[in-house]
């Protein structure tokens, strides 16, 4: 395709882009982008560090990177975060190697931060264009439910995602795409056409 090109125009996925997909607590974006990455190769994830202890269903290396207090303040001090942040008293940092060294090496990086995650990614300046996709729950009283079934954490701690919730919800403009999660397939495939939809974007180049 590229020889039909006129010259000064190229297509936005002949390099990679970071999807940075946000939203409360309840929204589905851990499954939401399962699912995106068990359907298409190029997309990777990037793996946070965390400091949260870590759930019965979820890997070290896969989910999060879990780490003792000290070996996050090592991350820090070794300038190895691309940005990080303090959600419910545990902290959390995209580590720069997990998206610069594979967007360079073309692909597609997807990330599930919260909403001050997302406005430090897009301002990092990281050479790369980066969307922002807010994913919500179909409605307040959906989230809510979401939240209480979950049922790994104690009413306190459920209070407290709610109330960063309303926050987070407040943040929708700084986003490029808004997306409910009625159900999983739908919410997918809405996220697959926004990825599918930013690879074809055109590009005029000087
Ligand atoms: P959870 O403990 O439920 O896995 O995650 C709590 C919140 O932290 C979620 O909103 C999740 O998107 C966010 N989060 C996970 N990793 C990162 C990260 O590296 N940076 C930021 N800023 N937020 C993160």
């Amino acid at each position: 395709m590229k020889d039909l090109l006129p010259k000064g125009v190229r297509v936005q996925g002949e390099r990679g882009i970071a999807f940075v997909i946000a939203g409360p607590s309840g929204a589905g974006k851990s499954s939401v982008i399962s699912a995106l990455l068990s359907r298409d190769p190029r997309l990777v994830f990037s793996v946070s560090a965390t400091t949260r202890p870590r759930r019965p269903d979820e890997l070290h290396g896969r989910d999060y990177y879990f780490l003792s207090e000290e070996e996050f303040d090592r991350l820090i001090a070794q300038g190895e975060l691309l940005e990080w942040t303090t959600y419910q008293g545990y902290r959390y940092g995209t580590p720069k190697a997990e998206v610069v060294d594979r967007l360079k090496d073309g692909l597609d990086v997807v990330l599930n931060v919260e909403v001050h995650g997302a406005r430090a990614i897009r301002a990092a300046g990281l050479g790369f264009p980066v969307v922002l996709i807010f994913l919500v729950p179909p409605s307040w009283e959906e989230l809510v439910r979401r939240v209480r079934s979950r049922g790994t954490e104690s009413e306190e701690a459920l209070a407290e995602r709610l109330r960063i919730a309303r926050a987070e919800i407040q943040c929708i403009p700084e986003f490029d795409y808004l997306v409910v999660n009625d159900a999983l397939p739908e919410a997918v495939a809405r996220v697959e056409a926004i990825i599918q939809a930013e690879r074809m974007r055109i590009i005029r180049c000087a």
